[in-house]
């Protein structure tokens, strides 16, 4: 029972007991008089409740008693409800705003006429358009390169577009407009000028590397053409199968090479590999030097004792030979080599070969590494190596963490040292107690 309701029957039954008691005006007075104070204190009640409400104090309801501190309770926790979903929505958009902040990705909204309704700090800076002062605007007065406009206009959806040296740093953007609203759309763009590099540095090696294996197949092609066309003697034939012995071997390096890059390329990691004793490794290809120089040179192996390398011995091995081999190769007859492999002061395990051949002109140094590069360029495939040497040595000691010092002078000789860093650089007393 609602207490209005009791409170209504209690008046009649007093205005009823006052009636019996006293006369029917008093009690009709009685009667009215308490009506009219109930209706004052309602109207009272209810002004009270509505400037609350606007106030929005309602933390803090004021006390009261009955049916409005039911009303004051409930209407609290309505709000208190309602407040935790908009300051739940405020955070959502912070954090989709702070999204679209540190997106990769330029993101731009534009309407049915192409005016600029919102942009990301990214885009702003890919497209050089303020959002503050060029909001409103239509992004075609912004951006008037002719393919950009063709693609605009034609509202190709979901379909990309490049478009490069657009940016004031000449950056490589690929644009994409997706449908948004029924009046708007939204425009994609990232910088692809990376991947652009990629693709072309992709098709210059493709193509390269078809050229290296193409020179020595048509040296081949020529002599078996030769040798099944016409007579020739004994002693020619020999110096053709002799020639065409070297061309495959050539062939049968360049594979390898390519091989062991791609292989390289897709290892990420060295780490957890066993530690590796470079000082025993050194004189392992201390003896292969020696076989393969047939004393041609004065090589020198200068080795410190346990010094080890974290990672896998066949990485290390091919990095130093690489190094060992070149300058066995390149170094003229009779010259020096001398191999190291030490503990600098630091703790950092350094190897290095110098020797006192050609040397290398400085405006080479930087391009060393590039795959196929080979100083002398001129009639290359002449040349005694592939031209991938020093780009597996580089790909390896990236994997390591470890920095290639190239140092050359022409007529004076070359060094190159790789100095791995203290992370992979073992300690010998922890190193022994592991490797075995
Ligand atoms: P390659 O297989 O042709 O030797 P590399 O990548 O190992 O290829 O070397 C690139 C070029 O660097 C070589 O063609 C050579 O001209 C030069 N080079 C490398 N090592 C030496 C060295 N020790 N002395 C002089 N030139 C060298």
């Amino acid at each position: 029972m609602s207490r209005a309701f009791i409170f209504l029957i209690l008046l009649t039954l007093s205005t009823l007991l006052i009636g019996v008691t006293t006369s029917l005006i008093i009690s009709l007075f009685v009667c009215i008089s308490i009506l009219g104070l109930w209706v004052i204190y309602q109207s009272f009640q209810q002004e009270r409740f509505l400037s609350w409400l606007k106030n929005s104090s309602y933390k803090t309801s004021p006390n009261c008693y009955g049916v409005w501190k039911l009303i004051y309770s409930s209407a609290n926790s309505l709000l208190k409800k309602e407040d935790l979903q908009e300051s739940k929505l405020r955070n959502n958009l912070l954090a989709l705003r702070r999204v679209a902040e540190v997106m990769e990705d330029g993101i731009l909204i534009i309407d049915n006429n192409n005016y600029i309704l919102a942009i990301n700090p990214r885009a702003e800076r890919y497209l050089n358009i303020r959002q503050e002062q060029d909001c409103g605007s239509n992004i075609l007065n912004h951006i008037r390169n002719p393919s950009f406009v063709e693609y605009l206009l034609s509202r190709s959806l979901n379909e990309t577009i490049i478009i490069e040296n657009l940016s004031i740093d000449k950056k490589a953007l690929e644009f994409k407009l997706l449908p948004f609203d029924t009046n708007q759309k939204v425009i994609l763009c990232r910088d692809v000028t990376k991947l652009r590099q990629l693709e072309v540095e992709k098709k210059d090696f493709v193509a390269s590397a078809s050229h290296e294996l193409k020179t020595p197949l048509t040296v081949i092609k020529g002599y078996l053409e030769t040798v099944s066309e016409i007579e020739i003697n004994e002693v020619e034939k020999n110096r053709m199968l002799a020639e065409m012995l070297l061309q495959t071997k050539r062939m049968d390096a360049l594979i390898n090479d390519l091989l062991l890059l791609s292989k390289l390329e897709k290892s990420y990691s060295i780490k957890n590999n066993r530690p590796t004793n470079i000082s025993l490794l050194m004189s392992e290809l201390s003896k292969l030097s020696a076989n393969v120089d047939k004393n041609q040179h004065s090589i020198h192996f200068n080795v410190e004792d346990n010094v080890f390398v974290s990672g896998t011995e066949e990485t290390l091995r091919s990095a130093f030979w690489n190094l060992i081999n070149n300058a066995i190769i390149y170094t003229q007859k009779g010259g020096k080599i001398e191999a190291s492999c030490l503990k600098s002061e630091g703790g950092k395990a350094v190897f290095a070969v110098s020797d006192n051949g050609p040397g290398i002109e400085a405006h080479h140094i930087d391009k060393l590494t590039e795959r196929f590069y080979r100083v002398d360029s001129a009639g290359s495939w002449e040349s005694k190596g592939t031209g991938l040497g020093l780009s597996i040595v580089n790909e390896i000691v990236k994997k390591y963490g470890a920095s290639l010092i190239i140092e050359s002078q022409p007529n004076i000789g070359s060094k190159f040292s790789i100095i791995f860093p203290i992370s992979v650089s073992l300690r010998t007393s922890f190193a022994t107690l592991n490797a075995f």
